[in-house]
C-alpha cells in the first residue's frame, strides 16, 4: 500500500483539535456526566413528538434556509429575518464567523482562559490568536483587550458568562469596551448560558447589537433549551454579516429535526426556562455548600461553576470519578462542574467535602 507523503501528513496532523468531554460509564453505580454544561432534563413530550414527527422525512433534505425557525426567532427577538442566522449548533456559527472575516494574517482576540473552542476555529482558519489573561479573579480584562486591538484585528470574542468560569462582565464596562473598538472590528458576545443569569447588571447582548452594526449575538438550542445533541445555534447581526454567515454555512447543517425542535423549543419556552430557573436554584445551594466548605469559587452567572485547583486538579478530577460523577478536568487550572440533577450535584459536594 502506498504512504501518504511525510509533509501532507504533517500538515494534516498538525491541524488542531477538541477534546470531548469524556462521556459518564453507562455501567457504573450512578454515572452522572457533569462535563459537558449539558440540560440535565430530558426532552419536553411536546418537542420529542415534533421531532418524531419530521424523523418520518428524513429521506429528505432539511430546508437549507431555516426560514420557519428564523421567522420564529426574528418574532422572538424583536429583529428583522435577515439577522438571524442559523448554523450547526453557536460553534458552527463561531466558526463561520472567522471563516468569514479573518484569515492568514489576521488576529483574533478572546480573553484566555475561555471557551476552548476560540483557538482551535481560529487556527483552523490560518489567523492568529491574541489570547489575554482574565483577571487573577478570572474575570474578562477588558482594558487590556482593548489594548490588545491592532490593525490586523478582525473579530473579538466576549464570552459572557465566560467558559469556564462563569464570570461575567457587566454593562458599563462592556459598553465603554465597545466604544474603544473600531468600527470595522466585529465583536462577538458568546452568549451561550444567557438564561442563566440573574445579575441585573449584565447587558442583554441583544440590546447592544440593537445600537451597535459592528456587535454580533451568539445563542443556542444546547443549554437553557436541552438541544445539545441536535447542533442548533444562531446569531443576531446586522444584514451584512448575517448574509455572510448565510454563504459560509454547511448546506443543509441544520437537520429537519433541529429546526423542528428548535421551533417546538421556542414555543415551550415558559417550561423550559422554568427548568433554567430550577437549576439556578442548585447553582446557588452548590456554590454556598462549596464555600461552606471552605473553597474559594468565583460567582457564576452559568450552569456550572469553576475551582481553581491547581496541581491537585487530575487529583479532584479522578475523585468525582470514582464516586459517580464526571468533571471536566483543565490540567494544572482547575476543574469546571457542571450543574446538573440534586442528587449528581449531592455526590459532587460529598467529594468536594472529603477532598481537602
Ligand atoms: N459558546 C460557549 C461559551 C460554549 O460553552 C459552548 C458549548 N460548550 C458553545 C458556544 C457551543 O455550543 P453549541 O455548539 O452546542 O451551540
Amino acid at each position: 500500500m502506498s504512504e501518504t507523503s511525510p509533509k501532507l501528513r504533517a500538515e494534516l496532523e498538525g491541524i488542531p483539535t477538541y477534546k470531548p468531554g469524556k462521556p459518564a460509564a453507562s455501567d457504573g453505580p450512578a454515572a452522572y456526566k457533569l462535563s459537558s454544561n449539558e440540560n440535565p432534563y430530558p426532552p419536553l413530550p411536546g418537542v420529542l413528538e415534533r421531532v418524531t414527527a419530521a424523523a418520518a422525512s428524513f429521506n429528505r433534505y432539511p430546508d437549507m434556509a431555516c426560514a420557519a425557525l428564523t421567522e420564529e426567532l426574528a418574532e422572538r427577538f424583536g429583529v428583522p429575518a435577515s439577522h438571524v442566522a442559523t448554523g450547526t449548533g453557536s460553534v458552527g456559527v463561531a466558526q463561520q464567523l472567522i471563516q468569514a472575516t479573518s484569515g492568514p494574517g489576521d488576529e483574533v482576540i478572546y480573553a484566555w482562559r475561555s471557551f476552548e473552542a476560540y483557538p482551535i476555529i481560529t487556527q483552523i482558519n490560518g489567523a492568529r490568536s491574541v489570547q489575554v489573561p482574565l483577571t487573577p479573579g478570572d474575570v474578562h480584562d477588558l482594558d487590556a483587550m482593548a489594548e490588545a486591538i491592532t490593525d490586523r484585528t478582525r473579530l473579538i470574542f466576549v464570552c459572557n458568562p465566560n467558559n469556564p468560569t462563569g464570570t461575567v462582565v457587566r454593562r458599563a464596562e462592556l459598553e465603554r469596551f465597545l466604544d474603544r473598538v473600531p468600527k470595522d472590528v466585529l465583536v462577538v458576545l458568546d452568549e451561550a448560558y444567557r438564561e442563566f443569569i440573574r445579575d441585573p447588571e449584565v447587558p442583554d447582548g441583544v440590546e447592544l447589537y440593537r445600537e451597535r452594526p459592528n456587535v454580533c449575538v451568539l445563542r443556542t438550542f444546547s443549554k437553557a433549551y436541552g438541544l445539545a445533541g441536535l447542533r442548533v445555534g444562531f446569531a443576531i447581526a446586522h444584514e451584512p454579516v448575517a448574509a455572510a454567515l448565510r454563504k459560509t454555512a454547511v448546506p443543509f447543517g441544520v437537520s429537519q429535526l433541529a429546526q423542528e425542535a428548535a421551533i417546538a423549543s421556542l414555543r415551550a419556552e415558559d417550561e423550559l426556562l422554568g427548568r433554567v430557573g430550577s437549576l439556578v436554584c442548585e447553582r446557588t445551594r452548590v456554590v454556598d455548600a462549596l464555600r461552606a466548605q471552605g473553597w474559594t469559587v468565583p460567582e457564576t452567572q452559568a450552569n456550572f461553576v469553576w475551582m481553581r485547583l491547581g496541581e491537585r486538579t487530575t487529583a479532584f478530577a479522578q475523585a468525582c470519578e470514582e464516586h459517580g460523577v464526571v468533571v471536566r478536568p483543565f490540567a494544572g487550572e482547575g476543574v469546571r462542574v457542571t450543574i446538573g440533577e440534586a442528587e449528581a450535584n449531592d455526590i459532587f459536594l460529598k467529594v468536594s467535602e472529603a477532598f481537602h
